[in-house]
């Protein structure tokens, strides 16, 4: 029998991936700051995303989750966070037709700023400093002051949250989103892309759709899905104190919430059993996110989903698994096969990023396009062999044009990385490449 569960009952147990504060005083003072801020998202939206991820669950929705790596301080701009979105909104259009399936659009967006790291420290010119671990810890410069760990970057990291999803609510309710103006963007976009012709005949068909339902009289004023969207946001829970802070206990039901977000998952590092972030967001109600690398084994993810979801809640459990394009079609069988015979309800979805990044002869860690399509496919195909259903795609991806993955149609080489690199940790897919891999996972969806 578990022991109870509070918010801080996480720090009894094995807590990895955390800055050790110097000043314990100033990480009390902000922790007692944050825990008197509003909530950035109600529990009632939490509720309605694990209401729309259970239909996820069933094959009757299909899940699009993507945004930065990791947000920075130093890129927060209106048109950073519309350009994100914009792209978003356009991948969705593309999958909602080809899936013809509601598509629930998740971001990595208005909270994505802890990160894990595969080693403690950085070593550049023969000195050594702590790793940078995400702009609500330290600061990315390569200097000992900045890489200190500075618990008012918590308050700096919430007030630019608390902005980008204002933003967010405003583009996704206030017609900014309507469906006609996302295909208008789709168009404008090929019509400057020199790879729009392979997806003409596709685009030409949503455009006819959207034509054949105006003429029907369904336009944005009578049917409100077509005005607006609805979006919701994630990020990893890693900074504990951080997310202990705005755990807060629902009036309508009296559970607990995670207000800083929607949706939180765990990370590939941080998901071993006794670890302090299971403990943490096993107490919660949100819908809650967990990567699976090629080192979990199928009891383990039992366990774990027995501890995570006791009650076999539908939506509350998506397992985003990332393998790498080389090992999915040997690891994932399995991890699909204990889930469907113990009747978890799970989503299941697919981030092709993280076991495909590698290190170009020029030092830039990059992911080749072609190795994420081919994880695309091959979990797709692992999916229709052992009939469970594939229902989600997991990016890090920008709206910005920036060259930090190599390949896609508009070839990005090795030489061209150093052109636009800006990620503030993994490599990202830019625009182009985001809707290209929109559309080619339309046509594997119609294989
Ligand atoms: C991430 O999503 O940025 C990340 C660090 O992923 P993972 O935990 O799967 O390595
Ligand atoms: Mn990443």
């Amino acid at each position: 029998m578990a022991a109870k569960w509070t918010p801080e009952s996480w720090r009894s147990q094995k807590g990895i991936q955390m800055p050790v504060y110097r000043d314990q005083v100033a990480l009390a003072s902000v922790e007692a700051q944050l825990g008197q801020f509003p909530p950035l998202v109600f529990a009632g939206e939490a509720r309605n995303l694990k209401a729309d991820l259970a239909k996820v669950a069933t094959g009757e929705a299909f899940l699009l989750q993507g945004g930065d790596c990791a947000e920075s301080f130093a890129e927060f701009h209106p048109n950073n966070i519309r350009d994100t979105f914009r792209v978003l909104l356009q991948m969705a259009v593309v999958l909602t037709f080809a899936s013809k399936l509601p598509v629930v659009k998740v971001g990595r967006m208005a909270g994505q700023f802890a990160k894990p790291r595969s080693a403690d420290t950085e070593t550049i010119g023969g000195v050594e400093l702590p790793s940078y671990r995400g702009d609500n810890v330290n600061d990315i410069a390569f200097t000992a002051e900045s890489r200190e760990p500075d618990p008012a970057r918590m308050v700096r990291a919430y007030n630019q949250s608390a902005a980008t999803l204002n933003l967010l609510r405003a583009f996704s309710t206030g017609g900014y989103a309507s469906l006609d103006r996302v295909h208008g963007w789709m168009l404008d976009f090929m019509g400057r892309s020199p790879w729009a012709a392979k997806f003409e005949a596709m685009a030409d068909q949503i455009g006819q759709a959207l034509d054949f339902m105006r003429a029907c009289g369904l336009d944005a004023e009578s049917v409100p899905q077509l005005g607006g969207t609805s979006f919701y946001t994630s990020h990893e829970a890693l900074l504990l104190p951080f997310e202990q802070a705005l755990t807060r206990q629902d009036s309508i039901t009296g559970e607990w919430y995670d207000t800083s977000a929607h949706m939180l998952w765990i990370g590939d590092r941080t998901r071993f059993e006794g670890s302090a972030h299971v403990e943490y967001l096993r107490g919660i109600g949100n819908p809650i996110g967990m990567k699976c690398g090629p080192s979990l084994e199928p009891d383990a993810l039992l366990r774990l989903l027995d501890v995570l979801n006791p009650s076999r809640e539908a939506g509350r459990i998506t397992l985003i698994t990332r393998y790498g394009h080389d090992k999915i079609e040997a690891g994932l069988p399995k991890l699909v096969r204990a889930v469907l015979r113990e009747g978890h309800p799970v989503v299941w979805s697919c981030d092709p990023m993280h076991g495909n990044v590698i290190k170009a002869p020029n030092g830039y860690k990059t992911r080749p396009f072609d190795r994420i399509l081919a994880e695309v496919r091959g979990f797709f195909a692992v999916h229709r062999a052992e009939g469970s259903f594939g229902g989600g795609i997991h990016a890090e991806m920008t709206g910005q044009n920036v060259t930090e993955c190599t390949g896609g149609a508009i070839a990005i080489t090795d030489e061209g990385l150093a052109d636009r690199y800006h990620t503030h940790c993994d490599p990202r897919l830019n625009a182009a490449q985001s809707l290209e891999l929109a559309f080619l996972l339309a046509e594997m969806l119609n294989e």
